[in-house]
């Protein structure tokens, strides 16, 4: 089947479904546009007569050729800002519906949450994982989607429009795959994993994680049989991440870590952090004070690797009684100089 049909009937599916109200990728209507245009003949409009000559002249690579005109006066007024408005309403869901989902495991604090996951009544589980499952669907789907019509537009246009604007998506965290919340999503699942009877391990399945390697990660396998990895390394203490926050960069980082990084005290926490505090692996500034807490994955090491979680939860907790102690030792200093 097309991926056209498939996403209609993925969206048809929908209508029924509690994600209704929910942005999605304009797909029809967009290869609409793409269709007029082709139908319309190619914007040589826009390409220059010097472009065009140099065109002429090698013909021979006529294949390979890629126009690098600006923009297509048919599409792109439309088209690009469009998807970026799509991309970001279907984010904003995305997340605001995870991070919905995961509270009501997470908030009443890990052991009560794990003897909630025993006791719930089965139906409140099924509705959970039932859930989190339609979420995961929902931003796959639209992402595959985004993908395919960018892939559309510069097959069209035989541009590189379309491939430029996916970086830009990527760089202004828009890529829905890279959301700290799938990831969570993710966790959340392999939490569930041993709990339930494996009623849901199909789907399940299209998660796993290997937390021993040397380098840790989780796997998810999308639909379309993509393979998406995560790595859970912690960049500045290089071991697998503790008590792990997501940058708004997408950068995980253990707490302690990223406190260093952000040159706060763990006990003021990332909101703490100056607006120029910059991310230590990418650079960019700003990216602290809507870090995201990852309590699924926290959970997920703290079950399968339990003696290095508590080795790290001795070591986090020794950090912040030693900052907490040079800090008053420090302000005592000052009363008694004053
Ligand atoms: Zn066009
Ligand atoms: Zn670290
Ligand atoms: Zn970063």
């Amino acid at each position: 089947m097309k991926f056209g049909e498939t996403f209609m009937e993925y969206l048809h599916g929908e209508q029924e479904g509690c994600l209704d109200k929910c942005a999605h990728v304009e797909y029809k209507r967009l290869k609409k546009v793409l269709k007029k245009c082709r139908s319309q003949g190619p914007p040589s409009t826009s390409c220059n007569d010097e472009q065009q000559q140099e065109r002429d002249s090698e013909q021979n690579h006529s294949l390979s050729q890629v126009c690098h005109c600006k923009s297509c006066p048919l599409c792109d007024q439309m088209f690009f800002s469009e998807l970026m408005r799509e991309a970001s309403d279907i984010a904003g869901c995305f997340s605001s519906r995870v991070r919905h989902l995961l509270h009501l495991h997470v908030a009443r604090g890990m052991q009560r949450y794990k003897l909630r996951l025993r006791q719930c009544f089965k139906n409140d589980q099924q509705i959970m994982v039932e859930e989190g499952r339609m979420l995961i669907e929902y931003v796959t789907m639209n992402a595959i989607a985004i993908r395919k019509i960018l892939k559309k537009y510069d097959k069209v246009h035989s541009s590189i429009n379309g491939k430029n604007f996916k970086s830009k998506m990527r760089s202004e965290h828009m890529e829905l795959l890279q959301s700290p919340w799938l990831i969570e999503l993710g966790a959340f699942y392999l939490n569930f994993d041993g709990i339930d009877g494996g009623e849901f391990s199909e789907f399940c399945s299209r998660f796993s994680c290997d937390l021993r390697a040397t380098e840790p990660v989780m796997t998810l396998m999308l639909p379309n049989y993509t393979k998406l990895e995560y790595g859970l390394t912690c960049a500045i203490c290089l071991e697998m991440v503790f008590n792990p926050y997501a940058l708004s960069c997408g950068h995980l980082f253990c707490k302690l870590c990223a406190c260093l990084a952000a040159s706060v005290l763990v006990v003021e926490g990332l909101k703490a952090a100056s607006s120029n505090a910059k991310c230590p692996v990418c650079r960019e500034a700003g990216v602290y004070t809507n870090a995201v807490h990852m309590l699924e994955l926290d959970l997920l090491v703290k079950r399968r690797c339990k003696e290095l979680w508590k080795e790290r939860m001795v070591a986090e907790r020794a950090e912040t009684v030693k900052q907490t102690r040079e800090y008053w030792d420090l302000q005592t200093k000052y009363a008694i100089g004053y």
